[in-house]
């Protein structure tokens, strides 16, 4: 219920939402990030939907679906050659990669690697990352959130109130 007030309340004052994503789906691709993930190592995930003024988040591809090899190093590794498959799921979608997301350890502070190896180098890109290996903060205002400026240098958004992210009920797109 307080969340829900807590969204009327945005709705009239704003600002609105940059990323929208339905609780059902949220959930369930952290849920799924914190099981491939196994509590000791790192997983993620490309975000798909749709970019209108609002990007809206209807779906994650697992980084592990899309190169096998992506999580056995521990940290999250893609190989560029594998996107293929991404882009044909794109296409046949009508999605495109909205965001991304990933699991830390500890923090949800950017590595070094992360800053310097952006999964979309595309200036606005946004880049989440979960604590904890997602067992615990799993919700804007508790996990990074991350935008790109180009030439490997960020914006660290993750303590903005209310967050670039909203998770929930949303009137319009
Ligand atoms: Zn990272």
């Amino acid at each position: 219920m307080a969340s829900f007030i807590a969204t009327l309340a945005r709705i009239v004052f704003g600002p609105r939402p940059e990323i929208l994503c339905h609780a059902a789906v949220w959930r369930a691709g952290v849920a799924e990030l914190r099981r491939r993930g196994g509590g000791h190592r790192e997983s993620g995930a490309f975000l798909l939907g749709t970019k209108g003024t609002t990007r809206r988040i209807e779906e994650f591809v697992f980084y592990d679906d899309i190169d096998p090899d992506a999580l056995s190093s521990g940290i999250v590794e893609i190989d560029g050659r594998r996107l293929g498959d991404l882009w044909s799921h794109c296409r046949a979608t009508g999605r495109t990669v909205v965001a991304d997301v990933h699991v830390h350890p500890g923090g949800f502070q950017q590595s070094d690697s992360d800053k310097a190896n952006p999964i979309i180098a595309e200036i606005g890109h946004i880049a989440m990352i979960l604590p904890d290996f997602a067992a615990k903060a799993t919700l804007p205002g508790a996990i990074g959130v991350f935008e790109y400026r180009g030439a490997r240098q960020w914006r660290d958004r993750s303590l903005e109130r209310p967050s670039a992210l909203h998770v929930g009920w949303w009137p319009w797109r």
